[in-house]
């Protein structure tokens, strides 16, 4: 007799399969990952995860057997995870298992199937091909349908483990990448717009944990930045279950630059300290890389000109993951992540505060640093530093 509600998970890892001697660090921090988001995202609700060859068996609880829905659409943002399975526990007996499959397919309405099964527990008597022709014959002929090989409206999924034997019938697709953490810790400039947010998850999709850094202009504009991005992050939690947010003051040193410098550098400025700033962010989180939503020739201040001179202003790398992306290709992303919503909501961004007609598209270094010197870096960057709120959103 088949449970009615699925028993297990089986997942399957992504790119971890093939990472050599990391494989066992990898492996640990995707069960960590999923450890975690199933405990906040839905608590109680497995037994066990247990690490096999190439996959991850989660045993469910009751609670979280009759929680498949909230798991599915949980586990679906786990970086590290190709696809999983909510699965039956059958018996390794090829007359149970034909009447279990039996009793799963008529769960289903379909007229053409097939069976795929999978045989990993070399004790079980029967080949893989030889569950498919058993099992595929019990339901040609109890249930009276069709085979069709190619294109079948149901399968049949029988894997038959040396951790037991389970029955399932549908393969969920999850992000894939890396798990989050692999590959060390950066910092992500997130600004309220619709790009940052896109940014981050794809530093999160290659591993990255971020800790994200965002720069406002209170009180000179409202809170409206502020609170968009701690919402941003809120949803951006479902791949990154908790994460730190800090605040930084730019408004001083806007006023400064603005007081101080040739108004047509202004943007190009601005985008320096705010990276000096993050790179002392990083330094304190101990993170490698600096995460930006630019992409090449979008807006004045992303021609490959002002991009090199802002770059300049640090040593930490710059990573750009939407360089190549245009605009509609990001907002199709930010949609299907779920950020857009909140992203183009109306908020007076830091940096369109006292920035001239006509700025610079091509400035030049050296007038940069000299319009630099012209103001006390070390005192408005530690400054922003001393003030900056630290939120935890988890
Ligand atoms: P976004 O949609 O992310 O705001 P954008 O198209 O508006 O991007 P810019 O405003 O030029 O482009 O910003 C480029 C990048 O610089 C942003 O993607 C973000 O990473 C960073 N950035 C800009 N403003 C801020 C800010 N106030 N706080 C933190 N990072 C910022
Ligand atoms: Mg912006």
């Amino acid at each position: 007799m088949l449970n009615n509600l699925p028993t297990h998970i089986i997942c399957h890892y992504s790119e971890i399969g093939l990472k050599g001697k990391n494989r066992s660090y990898f492996e640990k921090r995707l069960k960590d990952n999923i450890k975690q988001i199933l405990d906040v995202n839905s608590p109680d609700s497995y037994v066990s995860i247990l690490r096999l060859r190439g996959r991850f068996l989660i045993e469910l609880t009751e609670i979280g057997q009759k929680s498949v829905s909230i798991i599915k659409e949980t586990l679906k943002n786990v970086f590290g995870l190709a696809y999983f399975a909510f699965a039956f526990k059958s018996l390794p007996d090829l007359g149970i298992i034909k009447s279990d499959s039996i009793e799963l397919m008529q769960r289903l309405e379909f007229e053409s199937f097939r069976v795929t099964a999978r045989r990993i527990d070399n004790k079980f008597p029967y080949t893989s091909q030889e569950i498919n022709e058993e099992v595929g014959a019990e339901i040609l002929e109890k249930l009276n349908k069709t085979v069709n090989l190619n294109y079948p409206e149901a399968i049949c999924f029988i894997d038959v483990l040396d951790e037991g034997t389970f029955l399932f019938i549908e393969k969920i697709q999850a992000v894939k990448g890396l798990p989050v953490g692999v590959s060390g810790t950066a910092t992500v400039m997130l600004s309220g717009g619709i790009d940052s947010p896109v940014a981050a998850y794809y530093a999160m999709k290659r591993g990255m944990r971020v800790i994200y850094v965002h720069f406002h202009s209170i009180p000179l504009v409202s809170e409206a930045s502020v609170e968009k991005v701690r919402d941003t992050v809120e949803i951006l939690k479902k791949y990154q279950p908790s994460s730190k947010l800090y605040l930084m003051k730019f408004a001083p040193i806007q006023q400064q630059i603005m007081v101080d410098c040739n108004e047509k550098l202004r943007m190009v400025l601005y985008r320096r300290y705010m990276l000096k700033i993050a790179e002392k962010v990083a330094e304190i989180e101990n993170a490698k890389a600096i995460y930006t939503g630019e992409a090449l020739g979008q807006v004045a201040s992303q021609t490959i000109e002002n991009i090199t001179v802002v770059e300049e202003s640090v040593g930490l790398p710059i990573m750009r993951p939407l360089i190549g992306f245009d605009k509609v290709e990001i907002i199709a992303k930010a949609i299907e992540i779920g950020t857009y919503e909140i992203s183009i909501l109306p908020h007076e961004d830091c940096c369109t505060l006292y920035v001239p007609k006509h700025p610079a598209t091509k400035a030049r270094l050296i007038d940069v640093q000299q319009n630099e010197a012209l103001l006390d870096s070390d005192a408005l960057i530690s400054e922003a530093l001393k003030t900056a709120e630290i939120e935890m959103i988890d």
